[in-house]
């Protein structure tokens, strides 16, 4: 039997639904709607358990599922309506993944202000979590680069939001987990770029007090910067990496073999890994020695050129990577601390060395200056993001002694990876907390709008 294309697509069997981590899932009626009259009137008849934008589901934690309630999947709302190639501004649903606009935008010249270390994530969900990137540092978070945005509200009503035109709604929508309403489209404000190519250069700092400092030292002139920590390593290797830095190329940066082209980008997934890891694969052990192996063959400097997505996107050749740790998952936990908070981040990466917790992507960055965004994640300092496998030894000792440390810091962790942070420790991590909760009761005072997570952390 042929669809109907007036009604949206909606499974009535509740379908489980879990974060990249994979942890926690909980079933809920997912629908998706294609077009924004079909959005409308999956929010108006939602139920008592409400509902819940869903991007590309690429956060770690429960924030995109709603257990007996409702999930609206974003990704049917999918297409780039409008593209200004003067001014660089677009207008797209906001299903639209940052893997399609960069597949359109990139041949014309122009790249997603600020990208994640996935492509597939949609601009919803971009908005949603207020991401950031290795841009941080001279750019900002997403929602700095959106001019406006189409929020469908609780009450069905569809509202035109800009920084300017309302203020409080924005920011309360920028990084506020999908709980002010569904960002149905937003224009952005693109970046101009000359070739695809990023002009990268690797340094390999053998601790932590090297790394620190080269990464201080190279804001100012890199775009684009991420340290690669090997997070086992001990003694006087502690905090050992390598830093990436880099900006677009120019033209007459290329080699002429590209300069016919400057401009390709041609990026598949590399192969799908198979649901059959098991989950005790990746251990202190076999971690350990895959980052022996990648610190030892790098030279100690080297300078190349790197396509978009070797630079920004590593693991997205692999399709499906998460399944790499097993069907138990894993735990993603990033963290802000304010410069200045060194010695607490020393400790830090002390204690997950000694604790000898493998953590197979340990990400090192700085952040500038935060976004005006109520619930936004950066704030100006020093993030570390890692991930541990769910069944590490300790590791249900260790992360609540991170959060006092970040806690006793003035630091937060960010909700777009949490999947267990208690609700008490959310005020302080969040000090606009209640100015969010105005603005959210103000424009969904019965609760409409819900997840796994609002509900946990009591937002
Ligand atoms: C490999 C990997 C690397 C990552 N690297 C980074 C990184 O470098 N920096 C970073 O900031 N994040 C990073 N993330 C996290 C990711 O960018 C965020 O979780 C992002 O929100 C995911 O987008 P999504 O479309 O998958 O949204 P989902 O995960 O489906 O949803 C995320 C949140 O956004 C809300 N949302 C989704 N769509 C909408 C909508 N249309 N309207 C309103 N709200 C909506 C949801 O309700 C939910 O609260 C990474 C994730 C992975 C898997």
């Amino acid at each position: 039997m042929a669809a109907d294309p007036d009604t949206a697509a909606a499974d009535s069997s509740p379908s489980l639904l879990s974060g990249w981590g994979r942890t926690a899932p909980t079933a809920a009626q997912v629908v998706r709607p294609r077009t924004r009259e079909q959005a409308a009137e999956a929010v108006a008849t939602a139920g008592p358990r409400g509902v819940i934008a869903r991007g590309l589901g690429r956060s770690y934690g429960d924030p995109a599922q709603n257990a007996g309630g409702r999930v609206l999947d974003l990704t049917g709302l999918n297409r780039i309506l409008a593209v200004d190639l003067g001014t660089g501004l677009v207008t797209a649903e906001g299903g639209v993944s940052l893997h399609a606009l960069m597949r359109a935008l990139i041949p014309l010249g122009y790249f997603v202000p600020v990208t994640p270390g996935t492509r597939y994530v949609t601009v919803g969900g971009a908005i949603g979590s207020d991401i950031h990137g290795k841009n941080h540092h001279a750019d900002g978070s997403f929602a700095q680069h959106v001019a406006s945005l189409d929020l469908l509200l609780a009450d069905g009503s569809v509202r035109t939001v800009t920084p300017e035109s309302d203020p409080e709604l924005f920011w309360a929508t920028a990084g506020g987990m999908g709980l002010t309403g569904v960002v149905l489209a937003a224009t952005l404000r693109m970046v101009p770029i000359e070739t695809s190519r990023l002009a990268v250069d690797t340094f390999k700092l053998p601790d932590l007090d090297a790394l620190m400092e080269k990464l201080a030292g190279t804001d100012a002139d890199y775009r684009y910067t991420v340290a690669w920590m090997d997070c086992l390593a001990k003694g006087s290797r502690l905090g050992r990496a390598l830093l990436d830095c880099g900006n677009f190329a120019t033209l007459d940066q290329l080699p002429a073999k590209h300069r016919a082209d400057p401009l390709a980008f041609a990026a598949k997934p590399l192969a799908e890994v198979p649901d059959l890891f098991p989950s005790g694969l990746l251990n202190r052990r076999t971690i350990a020695l895959a980052n022996e192996v990648w610190y030892r063959k790098t030279p100690a400097a080297r300078s190349h050129l790197a396509t978009v997505a070797g630079f920004f996107h590593p693991l997205d050749g692999l399709r499906d990577w998460n399944r790499v740790y097993g069907r138990a998952g894993f735990v993603q936990y990033q963290f802000v601390v304010p410069f200045g908070a060194d010695a607490a981040l020393r400790r830090m990466v002390e204690r997950i060395s000694r604790a000898q917790a493998p953590s197979f992507v340990t990400v090192l960055k700085r952040f500038g200056a935060g976004s005006p965004g109520y619930l936004s994640f950066p704030t100006e300092g020093w993030t570390l993001a890692l991930d541990f496998p769910t069944g590490t030894p300790g590791l249900d000792r260790l992360l609540p002694w991170l959060d006092e440390q970040v806690l006793a810091e003035g630091g937060r962790v960010y909700l777009a990876k949490d999947a267990r942070l208690a609700a008490a420790d959310l005020p302080a991590m969040y000090p606009r907390l209640e100015e969010f909760r105005k603005v959210r009761a103000a424009v969904d005072p019965h609760g409409v709008f819900v997840s796994d997570q609002s509900r946990r952390l009591g937002i």
